[in-house]
């Protein structure tokens, strides 16, 4: 299956570096070396590949090795996270944007798998509650909108089509109106595919985002095509700005390239996969579950979350010592904020029965604010991330923040605003802590 031979390189680069001793620049070589292989085969485009390597190698001798983690574990953790970064993680789970209705474009070349795929996305809102609306606008394929039919039908999913007659943007149009009419929550739009990239194709992509403001354009690619596939979004995207990607035929004997490229030669994250041909056979992307596929299960899986573990136990060591110290900085503020807003364990929390109230839009807000907060961060200097201060006295500083991240001062006011209320709660708790350290009694 995908990733096999992946995941196999990957085990035996760990039994190369072993159990003993430290990671160092020789003890990685080999094992990199077969990771680098084993990337290439499953078809990551080179400069990828270097990237990826050169990150792991700097991230692995720069980390301090924790106590009780051995050296082979140390490195598997490190492939994984790299892994994770590599395919968009961090920022949380590319879900869909919001949009009342939401309106969905599907571009892509023929045979990829798009009009299997407006039907699967279709079913996957429906089954998260939503009502949806399939647009068909392929006119040069009467075939193709008999197809959107019969999978509208299947799902039932209405299907708004004019036949082939009319104008492809006024068909979209119109279908959006249709939407609205309805009342739906989402307007899913089948467009023409091409064999190839071709001016006429991207025109009309591009016709039909300007009379449409879609919330999302998803390109479709085939995973089977590879880094191909990573090229195609980049191009794509060049030429008509998507908001993502989905990847179909993961299920097929791909060797997974695509899964690892595209985020990184296009900018834009993969939101969905689609692994099979059954209507059900959608899945939202998860940059972490599909580093731990391709880290494979069992075994690495316990020594990676041992692993992780422990530093979880050191990180929290060293918020309380900062704590004690009523040192409070940029740097805590954003370790500490990615703890309590843990996009993945938003995410489980919603899978959970009682907790599936916490809605889509919420998620997305408390991840664009994550997001916000962190560019914000980066683009301080070095000093403002450790000493606050500098930037509660200067609005100069603040302005200049607020410019070089590209947000607005009323964003950067946001965060002085939390990290003062975060390092208010802090000083409290250090109070406490100092207390009983005493031996008082904090009540
Ligand atoms: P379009 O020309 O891009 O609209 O492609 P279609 O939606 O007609 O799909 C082309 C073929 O790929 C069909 O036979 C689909 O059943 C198949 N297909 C689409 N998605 C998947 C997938 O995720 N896995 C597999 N195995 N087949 C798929």
């Amino acid at each position: 299956a995908m990733f096999d031979s992946l995941s196999s390189s990957i085990q035996k680069a760990q039994r190369l570096i072993g159990k003993s001793g430290t990671l160092t620049k020789e003890n990685m070589k080999d094992p990199l070396k077969e990771v680098r292989r084993a990337l290439l085969e499953a078809d990551v485009s080179l400069p990828v590949v270097r990237r990826f390597i050169k990150k792991v190698e700097e991230r692995a001798l720069g980390t301090k090795v924790l106590d009780g983690v051995t050296p082979d574990t140390q490195f598997i953790k490190t492939v994984s996270n790299e892994l994770i970064d590599l395919m968009g993680g961090g920022v949380g789970a590319k879900d869909l944007e919001p949009g009342f209705p939401q309106i969905i474009l599907m571009a892509g070349l023929q045979g990829v798998g798009k009009t299997t795929a407006a039907g699967k996305l279709a079913l996957y809102l429906k089954k998260s509650k939503k009502s949806c609306l399939l647009v068909a606008t392929d006119v040069y394929r009467p075939a193709a909108i008999d197809q959107l039919v019969k999978l509208g039908a299947a799902i039932d999913v209405p299907v708004f089509e004019m036949g082939t007659q009319v104008d492809p943007v006024e068909i979209a149009k119109k279908g959006v109106e249709e939407g609205r009419r309805l009342g739906v929550d989402a307007v899913i739009i089948d467009t023409a595919g091409r064999l190839q990239v071709d001016e006429d194709m991207m025109g009309e992509l591009r016709s039909m985002k300007a009379a449409l403001r879609p919330s999302d354009t998803l390109l479709v690619v085939d995973a089977m095509t590879g880094q191909e596939a990573a090229n195609l979004v980049k191009a794509f995207n060049d030429q008509v700005d998507i908001s993502g990607a989905i990847l179909t035929k993961m299920d097929g004997d791909s060797r997974g390239g695509a899964a690892l490229s595209v985020r990184e030669v296009s900018g834009k994250p993969i939101k969905f996969v689609g692994v099979g041909e059954k209507m059900e056979a959608l899945e939202p992307f998860y940059p972490e579950r599909m580093a731990s596929r391709i880290l494979g299960m069992g075994d690495v899986l316990t020594l990676y979350e041992r692993a992780e573990s422990a530093i979880k136990e050191e990180d929290a060591k060293r918020t309380v010592e900062r704590m004690m110290e009523e040192k409070f900085d940029f740097n805590d503020f954003m370790a500490q904020w990615k703890t309590m807003n843990n996009m993945g364990g938003l995410q489980m929390l919603k899978m959970m029965p009682g907790f599936n109230k916490i809605s889509e839009k919420q998620l997305y807000e408390a991840e664009k604010t994550f997001e916000m907060y962190e560019a914000v961060i980066k683009a301080m200097e070095e000093e403002e991330r450790s000493d606050p201060e500098l930037l509660v006295k200067s609005m100069a500083r603040r302005r200049r923040v607020a410019q070089a991240s590209g947000r607005s001062e009323a964003d950067v006011a946001k965060l002085m605003g939390a990290y003062t209320a975060m390092k208010s709660q802090m000083g409290g708790m250090s109070k406490l802590l100092k207390l009983q350290k005493a031996g008082a009694d904090p009540s």
